[in-house]
């Protein structure tokens, strides 16, 4: 049974979570004795404390009983996530030194490595070295704010719009946050309920619909392979 109980560690089973931390897109559980077990959400998966008599969802793939009145599920209808087990903290910080500054609070200067780039930014909000943590939506979202076009090559930003930009991200985030995400979908919280984030946004699944500014139909395109919303008046 020696690998079943190596398997048994990995998911931390009988282990205290001393800490969690989070960067980007990843979620990382520390355990008492360092270990750590870092869970990635795909776009619709879900992880989160639970009442252990609430009905179990389809593609509920791990379930860690906490006491006898709730449960920790991870659940992933697409499988895009996934849960990975690094031994010590020193593992988890080579992981994430590939991702950029995280998406909630970008520092001054965090366009630096992508300044001079001729990629589309939004194509390189999306990329988690450049900044980690922006979502399709939230990226389409930021840059109506701003006034940005997605196709923009990222070295013809002035150092002003990307700071604007940058507060952009935060205040998109910290808001999706606030009122619990953005149902799209198939997406919904741990528990069920939905957030309500959707309801407030720009561009993100209103392509010919009017501008929220300029009544003008917005536009949709795919860009860096992922669909895209804008207005062609107010975003350039
Ligand atoms: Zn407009």
């Amino acid at each position: 049974m020696a690998g079943a109980s190596r398997q048994a560690k990995r998911l931390l089973l009988g282990a205290h979570v001393r800490e969690i931390v989070r960067h980007g897109k990843q979620l990382a559980l520390v355990g008492a004795d360092g270990s750590v077990l870092v869970v990635q959400l795909g776009m619709t998966g879900s992880f989160g404390v639970v009442p252990a008599s609430a009905p179990c969802e389809p593609h509920t793939h791990i379930i860690w009983t906490l006491d006898r009145l709730r449960e920790l599920r991870f659940v992933d209808p697409r499988r895009f996530g996934g849960v990975t087990w690094l031994k010590d903290r020193h593992a988890l910080m080579a992981r994430w030194s590939h991702l950029g500054p995280d998406a909630l609070a970008l520092p001054s200067g965090w366009s630096a490595p992508i300044a001079a780039s001729r990629r589309a930014i939004k194509a390189a909000l999306l990329d988690q070295r450049a900044v980690a943590g922006v979502g399709n939506i939230y990226a389409d979202e930021a840059l109506s704010m701003v006034g940005l076009a997605p196709e923009r090559p990222c070295s013809r930003l002035t150092a002003r719009q990307f700071e604007a930009l940058g507060q952009a991200i935060g205040a998109v985030m910290r808001s999706a946050l606030a009122s619990g995400g953005s149902t799209i979908r198939t997406y919904r919280r741990m528990g069920g309920g939905a957030g309500t984030f959707q309801a407030s946004l720009r561009v993100y699944g209103r392509a010919g619909q009017p501008c929220v500014t300029c009544a003008r139909p917005l536009e949709s395109a795919l860009v860096a392979g992922r669909t895209t919303v804008w207005c062609r008046s107010c975003q350039s």
